[in-house]
């Protein structure tokens, strides 16, 4: 290999998001010279000079693996996905962290969809916004979220051109979007970006930033979202069988379709548009929460329907009764409801939550209907690299699908085995929390995790209802716990942000005993620390507002133990033994359930810490390692997103596939 060869090996490499989940990849990426943790290895590969090139080239090893590595990528996308059966929309993607495309559990759901469809060579590809200002860094000022934002070039993160580009019809005007190709292994995910100079200055801005701005800026970001992208799908040429929307964002998809069908020759009434769209139409919803679903005023959404209708020749009441929600009234354009309407299938994303859902969304056609596929998380993009090791050579072929006869045999994995990849493993998380929090963690100590966004049903301050439990909790030296916080607020989320400021104030009091951390800037990377850290993961929201959550299932999959409250993705899967549940208060007052809720969850915590410490101070007992072991044979099968894509392919995108004549 010479300089050129070794360049364009590296950019190969770094330009495919398979690195991702293949940390063999993404070990070499570390060793460049210029690497740095903000910076994308294209980016890292771009800086490299001659005399760093010349030097790699000297090491062996280093040449031979990124050798065997291209010829790996060059394998496997021998069979890339080139003319999808499904596309998937979503507003964000949750990729990597120096991919800072994605806020929170939607965009990383995204993310590890388009990864096990990859792996499992599903004809997928995605659909998203590509946002210059992605989302927001966090860092803490005075004890509160202060928020720093970035601007990103899409070529720095691997996007290539692909010279499409496509209008999106907004209100009286046409905005253009360029569309981008970003790989994610054999899956093309692709993203529109309206920043170009034949828009307006308004229009430019209007893919700048994830959920930010008012509602108008996030209406018009659905609309390029949902007809552009349909749009894109076109003009790739492709003509998918599954339109996936991923939560209701990306609804307007189906104006698109509608529109396509009521072409000359076509459908004569919107009627019959819609029912020649749904069979294609796969709605996923993943909020119990009202507040959680976009509703727009009519007075807002309607300038931005009625150039269609007036295209169509059908009334703009006509056309805005497919966004109605009985329970919002006629003056709301719900996107839930939409999709409803144009959908032929609706799910959520855990079974109590498909419950919930054919509760709340009841009154809309189609809502009593909606069934469930519970989320999981990709194996190899969250699991640990040394277990990831342990479980190739223990466990065997398909732990990572979710392989139930090669989880089972977990029960032949030593406890030495187990416990010396949780003494490598928490490294990590150990010098964030020196770097971050100035605060040394007692390697004796049971760390307890709890990282997610700051949203009020969330209750990351629930344990501070009850001070002198949670002080004596954190005072005993004979059993030391030590907690991890890590979570975003929403910029304009007001409570939100002071709850976080709570926990913040809370560790630096004389209670805390230094054993009470905030983590700032939560992002995958810090995630990804504590799941490789922490030995329990404790989740208390109010039940049943956690459609599924699943950074219990990446911590499960890391042999960390969850403590949480029987909602979402838990309420099914746990059985009493691989985990703790917290009792569910029955009180109807939310301040009483709340202070009951507290108590059982600080009660459930000193029993754990005995059950750690058992065999003395600061190394999991052998009870405890039984119950890691249980925990991985029962979860393993379960937790996947292997098996999530595998429940869409089997109860959804194959059925809607066969209706068709294709
Ligand atoms: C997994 C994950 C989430 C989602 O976690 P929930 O349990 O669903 O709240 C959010 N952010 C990051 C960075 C994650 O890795």
């Amino acid at each position: 290999m010479d300089r050129i060869a070794l360049r364009g090996a590296l950019g190969a490499l770094a330009s495919n998001h398979l690195w991702t989940w293949q940390y063999r990849t993404s070990d070499l990426f570390s060793a460049l010279p210029t690497a740095h943790v903000d910076l994308h290895p294209v980016q890292a590969v771009k800086a490299l000079d001659d005399a760093q090139l010349d030097a790699l080239l000297d090491d062996g090893d280093f040449v031979s693996a990124v050798a065997s590595q291209v010829a790996a990528l060059d394998q496997t996308m021998e069979t890339a996905v080139v003319s999808p059966d499904i596309a998937y929309f979503s507003p964000e993607f949750g990729i990597s962290e120096v991919v800072p495309q994605y806020s929170g559990g939607l965009g990383i759901l995204a993310g590890d969809h388009l990864k096990s469809a990859s792996d499992l060579g599903t004809s997928l590809a995605g659909v998203g916004l590509f946002y210059r200002h992605g989302f927001f860094r966090q860092y803490i000022e005075d004890g509160q979220q202060a928020e720093h934002i970035g601007t990103y070039d899409p070529t720095d993160f691997g996007c290539v051109d692909t010279g499409i580009v496509v209008e999106v019809p907004i209100a009286d005007r046409l905005v253009s979007a360029k569309v981008w190709r970003f790989a994610v292994g054999r899956v093309p995910l692709l993203l529109l970006d309206t920043d170009l100079p034949v828009n307006s200055a308004e229009d430019r801005a209007i893919t700048d930033r994830l959920y930010s701005g008012d509602q108008l800026h996030r209406l018009e970001q659905e609309l390029v979202l949902g007809v552009g992208g349909a749009r894109a799908v076109t003009a790739m040429g492709w003509k998918p069988g599954v339109y996936h929307s991923n939560e209701g964002h990306a609804g307007f998809l189906a104006l698109t379709l509608l529109d396509q069908a009521r072409a000359p020759g076509g459908a004569t009434t919107l009627a019959r548009a819609v029912e020649l769209v749904k069979p294609r139409v796969l709605f996923t919803t993943h909020t119990p929460v009202p507040a959680g679903i976009d509703r727009f005023p009519r007075s807002l959404v309607d300038p931005h329907l009625r150039p269609w209708c007036e295209a169509w020749g059908d009334s703009i009441d006509a056309l805005a009764a497919l966004g109605e929600d009985p329970h919002d009234g006629t003056e709301v354009f719900n996107m839930a409801a939409f999709c409803l309407h144009v959908a032929s299938r609706a799910n959520g994303v855990s079974k109590l939550h498909g419950e919930v859902s054919r509760g709340l969304f009841a009154m809309v056609p189609g809502g009593s209907a909606i069934t469930s596929v519970t989320n999981g998380v990709h194996a190899r993009t969250w699991v640990s690299p040394c277990l990831q090791d342990l479980f190739d050579t223990r466990l065997g072929d398909g732990w990572d699908r979710g392989v139930e006869t090669a989880w089972s045999n977990i029960d032949g994995v030593s406890a030495d085995a187990i416990t010396e990849c949780r003494a490598v493993t928490r490294a990590p998380l150990a010098e964030l929390l020196a770097d971050r929090a100035d605060i040394t963690l007692d390697p004796d100590a049971l760390v307890i995790g709890f990282a997610r966004r700051f949203a009020t049903y969330k209750r990351a301050n629930l344990l501070l209802r009850h001070p002198d439990a949670l002080a004596a909790l954190l005072a005993d030296d004979d059993r030391p716990v030590h907690f991890v916080f890590a979570g975003k607020a929403h910029p304009a989320d007001v409570p939100g942000k002071s709850l976080l400021a709570d926990i913040v104030a809370y560790g630096h009091t004389p209670a805390a005993n230094q054993r009470f951390s905030f983590l700032p800037d939560y992002d995958i990377a810090v995630a990804r620390a504590m799941y490789f850290g922490c030995d329990v993961w404790l989740n208390n929201p109010v039940r049943p507002r956690e459609a599924s959550g699943t950074s219990g299932e990446k911590a499960a999959l890391n042999g960390v133990l969850n403590c949480s409250i029987l909602d979402g993705w838990w309420a099914e899967m746990s059985d009493g033994r691989n985990g703790w549940d917290i009792p569910t208060s029955d009180a109807v007052v939310d301040d009483v359930r709340d202070d009951d809720e507290s108590a059982s969850t600080l009660a459930l915590l000193v029993e754990i810490a005995a059950e750690f410490h058992a065999d003395g101070r600061g190394h999991p007992s052998a009870a405890w390692v039984d119950r890691m072991r249980h925990n991985w044979r029962t979860l393993g099968p379960l937790v996947t997103a292997a098996r999530m894509v595998a429940d869409y392919e089997r109860t959804l995108y194959g059925p809607m596939l066969a209706t068709q004549h294709r």
